[in-house]
């Protein structure tokens, strides 16, 4: 294959295709897209599934691991989403208090809800909670995307929990980021629980796209297999060695102008029980990466800042060799980086041409 350093625009046409999604479409020869997504969270993220004092170094570790992944991300000019909570937008506890949505999820386990937390906490430490100042430097870096986790870690399959809480959800991040003068167009769904009963609603809030999961059983986001254990040995040993595939995808075809963004692959933080194995995860990755750069196809990781707040040294040691191997397909073959929206916009402008039919 010869290098494609062309822009996506000048691509040139082939012949016809299957998308993701099974429908026909000329297949146009683009170069590869690298994506990172991160979940910014905080505890919201963890709360129904870890103490606080048990995971405190990891959140009092995530103003520094932002800063070098930032540094790091500028040097590479990489185009990253950050799927804030919206949460993280509010100063304190009494400011959260002011800025709950108009109806709150009635999960049938209270365990999850975080506005029972929030009601229940009365010292809520901001810096495992609150995260303004921190948005705000991400957003002023170069092709850093604000995008939503939601606003409260929504759980979209959750038992007892309602589309019009949903609704009244997203439409709280879209407020809190506004205020902020961020426009919210990509979303992550907590947990990637994706209820395509929801997806209607996406669109009107002005969300171009979310992230989806992998096309196989261990990935399945489903609560009642998610957590099992063959389900988690699959998901460590397949980190290592391909036992699923590369995960790469095509540019897909847009659904009622939404885009769903697959994930490739979660970036599993340094385990020092398991670091003499990083060097077949590190293989496993740019594996994938080099199969998106030579068929022109995306290769979208993803992790939470959270993941780097220990062993930041050795986490970061390792994005910088996935950063360098970008380069070395950027080079090689055309591979460009882009957010979740850049690409988005791509697949809805191409979607453009061959989606009217559907309409
Ligand atoms: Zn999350």
């Amino acid at each position: 294959m010869t290098p494609n350093t062309t822009s996506a625009t000048s691509s040139t046409t082939s012949s016809a295709t299957r998308s993701d999604s099974g429908h026909p479409r000329p297949a146009i020869r683009r170069p590869g897209t690298f994506v990172i997504s991160l979940d910014f969270e905080l505890y919201w993220g963890v709360l129904e599934s870890k103490s606080l004092q048990g995971y405190q170094q990891n959140l009092e570790g995530v103003p520094d691991a932002i800063t070098a992944m930032l540094r790091l991300f500028k040097q590479h000019s990489l185009h990253v989403t950050w799927a804030t909570v919206g949460l993280l937008y509010c100063q304190n506890r009494q400011d959260a208090l002011q800025h709950l949505p108009n109806l709150q999820p009635s999960y049938t386990n209270d365990a999850v809800d975080p506005y029972r937390y929030l009601e229940q906490t009365q010292s809520l430490r901001p810096q495992f909670h609150f995260a303004k100042a921190l948005i705000d430097v991400v957003a002023a870096t170069p092709h850093q995307e604000i995008a939503t986790h939601t606003f409260s870690h929504y759980f979209c399959q959750e038992p007892g929990q309602t589309k019009a809480e949903f609704i009244a959800d997203l439409t709280q991040a879209v407020a809190m980021a506004e205020q902020q003068g961020h426009v919210l167009q990509s979303i992550v769904f907590p947990r990637n629980q994706i209820n395509p009963e929801y997806h209607d609603a996406l669109t009107p809030l002005g969300i171009t796209n979310y992230r989806g999961v992998e096309d196989h059983w261990a990935y399945d986001p489903d609560p009642t297999t998610a957590k099992t254990r063959k389900t988690r040995l699959f998901r460590l040993i397949d980190s290592y060695i391909n036992l699923s595939g590369f995960h790469t995808h095509a540019l897909p075809t847009p659904e009622h102008q939404l885009v769903n963004l697959k994930s490739s692959r979660f970036l599993r933080p340094y385990s020092p029980k398991l670091r003499g194995l990083d060097w077949l995860k590190l293989r496993r990755i740019k594996r994938a990466m080099t199969h998106a750069a030579q068929h022109g196809e995306a290769f979208h990781l993803w992790w939470h800042p959270h993941n780097f707040g220990t062993h930041l040294q050795q986490n970061m040691q390792f994005l910088r060799s996935v950063a360098e191997h970008f380069r070395t397909l950027q080079d090689e073959y055309g591979m460009r980086s882009q957010n979740m929206s850049e690409l988005a916009a791509e697949a809805l402008s191409a979607g453009d041409a061959t989606d009217l039919d559907k309409w």
